[in-house]
């Protein structure tokens, strides 16, 4: 190692999904199959590129307005970044500075324990039970803060309100975040407990129900107070997070209520109608309450199936870790697109 060596810091990166060049079917990365609100396409059209020439607004005020009134908080308890990534990875910066481990589950979003290792934070993760449903009574331990995603990650598996108003009220003296990545497709939203839970922060994305994971929009809600220390560390970091034409478009899709709800619906539909499909070729499945359905099938090892799909063009998730390592994480695309998956997976397992 040279000497100048020692002094870098380390990291070891979290992997993204594969983008593949070329046409697949591509059920790897949670994206939505459907496109974005038709305001988005009509806002792209009527860009005036000289605006580019200008910083974009640091306080992202229209787009932080827009979430606001959707979900009825004031304007001061919403902050915006680059993706839910952004959102999160500020909000351990801010959040989780204590001397005593922040808790997560063992199986769950990888990228959680990227940034506690990136800022040096601290952490134990809580093993998920035989259901790999989270254990409440887990997280009731002296903790410097809480964070899981609710749908869990790759799991699906969605809590109910009472179940994470359980761990707040155990958690009233630390930070608790609750990643709603995927939260549309399932139920109730934490943004309820707020009124009630001051150290509680919800995040959420464009990238899933809203069909925007390329323009990079994610958010945070919580109390003023909160908001305000997230808002000095983005400043203290980078003022101009979000880009102009994610700004415009955002706020577009935030309107479009309706197509939203439409859009939500066919996903749901589609992942009900699949599971009976994975069911029927003997797959187990989760009950999952995302856009996506973990899968696991007795007699086909998850990696030879996951690499003869992607042969195939279909791309779904493996990640070959501990207890899941014959497990294959399904996104939900269009009906067309997954009955190719399911084209392939019936010749497959006949054969
Ligand atoms: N949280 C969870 C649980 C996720 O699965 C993802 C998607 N990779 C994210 C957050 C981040 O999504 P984005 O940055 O696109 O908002």
């Amino acid at each position: 190692m040279k000497a100048y060596e020692k002094n870098i810091r380390k990291a070891d990166p979290y992997v993204p999904g594969e983008q593949p060049r070329h046409r697949a079917v591509k059920l790897n990365t949670n994206e939505n199959p459907y496109p974005p609100a038709p305001g988005v396409r009509r806002a792209l059209e009527q860009m005036e590129t000289d605006r580019l020439r200008l910083y974009p607004d640091p306080e992202a005020s229209e787009l932080t307005e827009a979430l606001a009134e959707y979900y009825g908080v004031g304007r001061d308890q919403v902050f915006v970044g680059v993706g839910s990534d952004d959102v999160l990875s500020m909000c351990f910066l801010t959040f989780f500075n204590s001397k005593k481990p922040i808790l997560f589950p063992d199986i769950t979003y990888s990228f959680y324990k990227v940034w506690a290792e990136l800022y040096r934070i601290p952490y134990e993760c809580c093993r998920l039970d035989e259901d790999f449903c989270m254990v409440k009574e887990d997280y009731y331990r002296e903790n410097g803060g809480v964070i899981f995603p609710n749908p869990n990650a790759p799991t699906g598996i969605y809590e109910n309100l009472a179940f994470v108003e359980d761990i707040l009220s155990h958690n009233r003296d630390v930070i608790v975040i609750v990643d709603e990545a995927y939260i549309d497709f399932a139920g109730e939203s934490a943004i309820k407990l707020l009124e009630n839970y001051e150290n509680l922060i919800v995040v959420q994305t464009f990238s899933k129900a809203r069909s925007m994971a390329g323009m990079r929009i994610g958010y945070a809600i919580a109390s003023p107070a909160l908001i305000g220390y997230l808002n000095d560390v983005k400043y203290s970091f980078n003022s101009y997070t979000m880009n102009q034409t994610s700004l415009v478009c955002g706020v577009e899709a935030v309107k479009d209520r309706k197509y939203f709800e439409q859009t939500v619906r066919k996903i749901v539909d589609t992942r009900e109608w699949a599971k009976e499909r994975f069911r029927e070729l003997g797959f187990v499945c989760l009950d999952s309450g995302a856009n996506f359905i973990f899968v696991t099938h007795p007699e086909q090892d998850a990696k030879e199936l996951f690499e003869a799909l992607k042969e195939a063009g279909i791309y779904v998730r493996y990640w070959g870790s501990r207890r899941i390592e014959q497990y294959l994480r399904v996104t939900v695309g269009t009906r067309e697109e997954m009955e190719k998956l399911f084209q392939f997976l019936r010749n497959k397992i006949r054969d």
